[in-house]
């Protein structure tokens, strides 16, 4: 760990047991130290209460007062001082309402999710691990501290948590963690949905998404979220198969989009089914287009036959790039070279990228001429005309048909304008 960091976190540390407190490093920070990985922040558990943790601490914010956190500032850096508690009174599988302090460090690692989590260094360098969880890192087990569907009851986002855990540090689940998952896993229908998006994306975008879908299409527990999703384990399992080559992309958009293109999804339903999941509108406007690009790409593959050469290919293709834009169809392209076998229409992907490289327009903004310059030189009121004219004008420019020049553009609007009258 950055030991500037360890330092600031140890005199919280020292200042507290000076006054006759307990207070350890636990949890994440010490999971990923043991495991060294890197840390990027630590929390410290501790006997006093969030009083004399605040009298204690003149820089400080009391961030969650009613579940005894207080974040210190120490060296301008924050952590997360939280007074040793149970928690009980989980209503509906969701976090609880009511949380009692105790004095016993041990009863505060009790309530935590997982073995590898509910571990305490102290000063003396002595870890208190009464659950196992330094051999379970080890063993490079996921375990439940305590009777996993229990844990699982009191907070089913745990379930997910557990896959998220396994997927990112590439740890096994035990026999009875996963027992108990299986057992309850309709519990994550009351877990609301922002929630299981944050555990999601740490799945899908982490380092081993594959691992992660497969545990994910195993457990069954997508469809029994509040969020629709329309598909079983089993379409899950099926769609894997064409996802071999997701953790090669480093962008986590183009992972959504692969994902849902291998479930099949066109995309107004990923749009949708992004928005119901509180997806960024970014993201899921991104992936639409991709999977539009997708959708322009994959009938006009199919229709282009070997002997009838590319070019009514190369003209719907940069159409698609107009419509939705380069860098969806720079995704796409990407996305064809992750697929297994690369896709449909493969043998016209290094051909469709030099032409993507190629353009010398990109969008309107790149056209040489706009709207207004056309209306005045042909003399004639904005209209429905103009914008149509404009997409032609573009077009031809984009495929090089024309120069993207001011004076052969308006040569060329006249000629048309001219046909059309
Ligand atoms: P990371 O920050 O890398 O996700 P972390 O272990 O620090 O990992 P946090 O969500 O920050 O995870 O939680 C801090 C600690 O609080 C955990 O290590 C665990 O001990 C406990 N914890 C967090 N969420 C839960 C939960 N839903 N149920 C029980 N304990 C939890
Ligand atoms: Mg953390």
């Amino acid at each position: 760990a950055d030991p500037l960091m360890a330092e600031a976190a140890g005199r919280i540390i020292i200042r507290l047991t000076d006054a006759g407190h307990e207070a350890y490093w636990v949890g994440g920070c010490i999971r990923d130290e043991l495991l060294g990985r890197p840390v990027h922040d630590m929390d410290i558990t501790t006997s006093a209460k969030p009083e004399s943790v605040m009298s204690l601490f003149p820089r400080c914010v009391p961030t969650g007062l009613q579940h005894g956190t207080v974040t210190v500032l120490e060296d301008d850096l924050p952590f997360e001082v939280t007074t040793y508690r149970t928690e009980s009174g989980y209503a509906d599988h969701r976090r609880p309402e009511t949380v009692t302090f105790v004095m016993e460090v041990k009863e505060d690692l009790r309530r935590r999710d997982f073995t590898i989590n509910a571990i305490c260094l102290g000063l003396d360098g002595r870890l208190i691990d009464p659950f196992g969880g330094a051999e379970d890192l080890r063993r490079r087990l996921i375990r439940c501290v305590g009777k996993a569907e229990d844990r699982f009851d009191e907070d089913a986002l745990r379930m997910l948590r557990c896959i998220r855990f396994a997927s990112t540090l590439g740890f096994g689940v035990a026999k009875n963690t996963w027992r108990g998952l299986l057992r309850r896993r309709d519990g994550l229908a009351h877990i609301a949905v922002e929630r299981v998006y944050a555990e999601l994306t740490r799945i899908v975008e982490g380092p081993r998404p594959l691992t992660g879908l497969a545990m994910l299409a195993r457990s069954g527990l997508l469809a029994r979220g509040k969020a629709p999703f329309p598909w079983t384990g089993e379409d899950l399992a099926a769609a894997a198969t064409g996802l071999t080559g997701i953790g090669e992309l480093g962008s986590a958009l183009l992972r959504w989009a692969l994902l849902l293109h291998a479930l099949g999804a066109t995309a107004d339903a990923a749009d949708g089914l992004m928005r119901a999941w509180t997806f960024p509108g970014a993201t899921r406007r991104g992936v639409a287009q991709v999977l539009r690009v997708r959708e322009a790409w994959t009938a006009a593959a199919a229709e282009a036959g070997p002997g009838d050469g590319p070019a009514d290919f190369r003209r719907r293709f940069l159409a698609a790039v107009l419509a939705f834009g380069a860098e969806a169809a720079e995704g796409w392209l990407a996305l064809l070279a992750a697929m297994p076998g690369g896709g449909p229409g493969a043998g016209l992907v290094p051909s469709a990228r030099r032409w993507l490289d190629e353009m010398p327009v990109r969008g309107l903004a790149d056209l040489a001429v706009t709207g207004g310059d056309l209306a005045s030189a042909l003399d004639r009121r904005p209209g429905p005309w103009l914008g149509e004219l404009l997409q032609a004008l573009l077009l031809a420019a984009a495929s090089g048909v024309l120069p993207n020049d001011r004076t052969a553009l308006i040569n060329e609007a006249k000629r048309m304008n001219h046909h059309e009258q």
